[in-house]
């Protein structure tokens, strides 16, 4: 058994792995970096050679896991890919959208590679997409030693953790996971192999630099914001959730909505705004077949203060005393969040609230990094012009990553032979890398190098 990481270097981003397994070969996630531009976004590929793969896995539908499919399907013309129903739908989603970013980024920025694929090129994919259901095995060669099967894992809708045999050999890849209900989204299930030995495990670390304050509860973070909220709406203000458009559009929604029916907020218009708004749709279309809380219920049917754009005009009007859940969800340039800030900023009425990971580098974490009286670029590209902060600016947890001591005590109950530290900064990876080695000197534990091959 061997495993490569075509990762760009030791931090989140880019994720793409291999595993040679019993004689096939599996690539796990196709991501891109969201902190690079053009052909440094996608993963090393040098030594992934024409056609040398029998399928691609893709565990989720957030950029960094599936961004770079196209060109991963383009090297690898003989690879069906596998993933959740829910992740290919809206993973397609996310990828018609890259290719919008890609070309308006090619006129703006002059990156002369964008886009790295075409609408037509995601139409083409489609007769190689094997929707895989969770707990089903699928076999990888032709005799069926190899087989793959996904468990629920949790972080958002769709996405799963890989369990990849080979007679008595098991590796087990987590992707991106959460051991905690969400608004919508379900824990991790990973009780079937509870008590199995895995040989191999390869697990995300994202959370490994921060812990979690001690007394957080779900319950109370939610108390949190809804008295932000509140205080908001109550001097006269509007609320800005700045929102990835998959995943935390639609947990926030949720969220509201429940607030709204207990009446813990007055029933005040919610705006949608961005691409999270077709990717609701999306979810709404999936009420009633996913694994999730609350089945059935359908955000843009059922939720009776949730206000869409219309068709023509992408971004919703602005007024005082209303919600807006607006991706993205780092106010990068050219969202609707990032547009929407020049209504927000200068009011000190206003507030926006965090709900997600902002990168320093972004306009969104330039915000939450200045703060009130500061001022704050929105915009690298228009001359750096500034812009005040004067109205409110905070930051919630409502993760969907595992927290460190969740994770850490899951790796040790499990108690692979060998642990594979990928998806997080150098210093998260450490963190897990010394818990381990104090807590289970016996597990050979390993920060895998990018373009290393590690014999598992
Ligand atoms: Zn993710
Ligand atoms: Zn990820």
């Amino acid at each position: 058994m061997n495993f490569h990481s075509f990762a760009r270097g030791i931090d989140v981003g880019a994720h793409s792995y291999l595993v040679e397994i019993g004689g096939s070969r599996i690539v796990l996630d196709a991501g891109t970096h969201p902190k690079h531009d053009g052909l440094d976004t996608l993963p090393i590929l040098d030594r992934l050679h024409y056609d040398s793969a029998d399928a691609i896995v893709v565990t989720h539908a957030h950029l960094d896991h599936i961004g770079a499919l196209p060109v991963l399907c383009e090297r690898l013309p003989g690879a069906p890919v596998l993933a959740t129903e829910e992740t290919l739908v809206y993973g397609e989603a996310m990828l018609h959208n890259s290719v919008n970013v890609m070309t308006a980024q090619r006129r703006e920025l002059d990156i002369i590679e964008y886009p790295l694929y075409t609408h037509r090129d995601l139409d083409n994919l489609r007769p190689r997409w094997q929707a895989l259901p969770f707990h089903r095995t699928f076999p990888i060669d032709e005799a069926g030693r190899v087989t793959v099967r996904f468990l629920p894992a949790g972080h958002v809708s769709g996405a799963a953790a890989v369990l990849i045999q080979h007679e008595e050999r098991t590796i087990f890849y987590t992707g991106d996971l959460h051991f905690e209900d969400q608004s919508l989204c379900r824990r991790a299930d990973f009780s079937e192999i509870e008590g199995r030995r895995i040989d191999a495990m390869i697990v995300e670390t994202t959370r490994g630099d921060s812990p979690r304050r001690p007394d957080y509860t779900r319950e109370s973070e939610t108390e949190r914001f809804l008295a932000s909220i509140l205080e908001t709406l109550g001097r006269g203000g509007s609320v800005m959730v700045p929102v990835f458009a998959f995943g935390k559009t639609q947990e926030l929604l949720v969220l509201l909505h429940q607030a709204i029916e207990e009446g813990r907020l007055p029933r005040v218009p919610v705006y949608l705004g961005g691409l999270g708004t077709k990717i609701t749709h999306l979810f709404d279309k999936y009420a009633d077949r996913s694994r999730r809380l609350m089945p059935g219920f359908q955000m843009l049917r059922d939720f009776p203060g949730l206000k869409r754009p219309a068709k023509k005009d992408p971004e919703p009007e602005y007024a005082p005393g209303c919600i807006y859940a607006l991706s993205s969800g780092m106010m990068s340039e050219n969202t609707v969040s990032n547009r929407f800030a020049r209504h927000f900023l200068p009011n000190p009425k206003n507030a926006i609230l965090f709900i997600g990971y902002a990168d320093p580098d972004t306009p969104g974490g330039r915000i939450l990094a200045t703060n009130r009286g500061g001022e704050v670029s929105l915009n690298d590209r228009d001359g750096g012009r500034v812009m005040r902060i004067d109205c409110q600016i905070e930051k919630f947890d409502f993760s969907g990553h595992a927290p460190r001591e969740q994770l850490l005590d899951f790796i040790i109950r499990q108690n692979p032979r060998h642990t594979l530290l990928v998806h997080g900064d150098e210093p998260a990876r450490l963190w897990f890398a010394g818990e381990l080695r104090r807590l289970a000197p016996q597990m050979q534990v390993t920060i895998p190098e990018p373009g290393m091959p590690i014999d598992l």
